[in-house]
């Protein structure tokens, strides 16, 4: 059977697994998959030893993404403009890095919530890994403007610079959460960690237009503060992420094995988990 994983430290709250046997099932595929602990200063003999073992590929995640960019042999493109990467492909060629978060985002945001990306104003909030991540999948799909806000300002400003000459047509600018006094978006995504903390990033009043969307990448059992903070704030939708890690996984899937699974189901079947938990 062929063998994949995801690999992490932590892993055990991994959902990973449960969404790729599901997967799996539906899709008649005949594959494995398990959580891997990594130790943190052994992530490159971990995956090593998986692949002697068979394995055929891996998803990466906190805090490998980095030394998996590293330790890949070629990548796609949307892990060369990440520079992380969050899924290997083992072949005879060697190892594929390439990171699927940014589509996962794009399509839970066109395919399960029905927001419609072209011509819009969004507004990105962080400047870690998730929002690199997510920038070229956002600029392809050609919204009128993409700004970026974060709490150290610089690093904003230096994403912007490295993703200027990408953008195209869309306005692509960055500033501090204080620089978005006065200004309106469709859709906010919020791409910080600050809910880990059960905190929101300090935004300025108004900023959500008439049917704005606010969009947390973490999800859990309860609204994130931010979310909260934005249904409070006037955006009439709110979603959190937990469609993202399901859509992720699905490009993850395609990659490996060539046939794209129904999604809905399984996002289904884990909102209920995570309501009933
Ligand atoms: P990083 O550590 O790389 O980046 C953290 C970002 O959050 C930085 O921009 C940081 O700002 C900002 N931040 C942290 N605390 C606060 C705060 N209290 N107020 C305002 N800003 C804050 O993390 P990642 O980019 O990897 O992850 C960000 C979030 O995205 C996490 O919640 C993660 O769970 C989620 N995620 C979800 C995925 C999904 O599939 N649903 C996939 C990937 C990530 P500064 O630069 O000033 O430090």
């Amino acid at each position: 059977m062929d063998r994949y994983a995801v690999i992490g430290h932590p892993i055990a709250h991994s959902k990973s697994p449960r969404i790729h046997a599901a997967f799996a099932r539906q899709t008649g595929q005949a594959l494995s998959y398990e959580a891997i602990l990594a130790p943190l200063d052994g992530f490159v003999g971990t995956v090593h030893a998986f692949r002697a073992a068979g394995g055929r590929g891996a998803n990466v995640t906190v805090p490998f993404k980095l030394e998996a960019f590293a330790l890949a042999s070629r990548h796609t493109e949307r892990a060369r403009t990440a520079g992380a990467v969050n899924t290997l492909l083992f072949d005879e060629h060697g190892i594929l890095g390439d990171n699927t978060d940014g589509a996962g985002l794009v399509r839970d945001l066109t395919a399960n919530l029905g927001c419609t990306l072209s011509g819009r104003r969004i507004l990105l909030l962080g400047a870690g890994g998730a929002a690199r991540g997510t920038l070229l999948p956002l600029l392809q799909a050609a919204p009128h403007r993409l700004a970026l806000a974060n709490r150290s300002v610089s690093k904003a400003v230096e994403l912007a610079a490295a993703f200027h000459p990408l953008a195209g047509a869309v306005e692509l600018t960055a500033g501090s959460f204080g620089d978005l006094a006065g200004q309106q978006f469709d859709i906010v995504i919020n791409a910080t960690a600050a809910s880990l903390a059960a905190e929101a990033p300090p935004l300025p009043a108004g900023i959500y237009a008439p049917g704005a969307l606010a969009y947390d990448m973490m999800y859990g059992r309860d609204e994130t503060a931010y979310l909260l903070a934005a249904r409070a704030e006037g955006a009439s939708r709110v979603a959190d992420g937990l469609g993202m890690l399901v859509e992720q996984a699905a490009e993850s899937f395609t990659l490996w094995r060539g046939v794209r699974p129904d999604t809905a189901p399984v996002l289904a079947e884990l909102r209920r988990e995570l309501g009933a938990a």
